[in-house]
């Protein structure tokens, strides 16, 4: 699994983010330092031909009511294209 550099991210976010959650107006974020990947769903098997298959992207979540939230970690220039 890659990491980020949490302090990186940190920076990105507030930059680019007000803060708040949209669900429960909460402040309160638990942010990973971690990458994940959203690759293509098929219903009965696992699609691997998809010419993007996997989206790399760090969760952040509210800690009040559990929104979370995907960013792209592309974008926030963390990882290479
Ligand atoms: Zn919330």
């Amino acid at each position: 699994m890659q990491k980020v550099n949490h302090a990186d991210f940190i920076k990105y976010l507030k930059e680019q983010w007000s803060g708040k959650c949209p669900l429960c107006g909460s402040g309160n974020w638990n942010i990973q330092a971690a990458v994940y990947q959203l690759i293509p769903y098929g219903v009965d098997t696992l699609i691997v031909d998809d010419p993007n298959p996997n989206i790399p992207v760090i969760p952040v979540f509210c800690t009040k009511c559990g929104n979370t939230i995907l960013v792209s970690a592309t974008i926030a220039g963390l990882v290479r294209k």
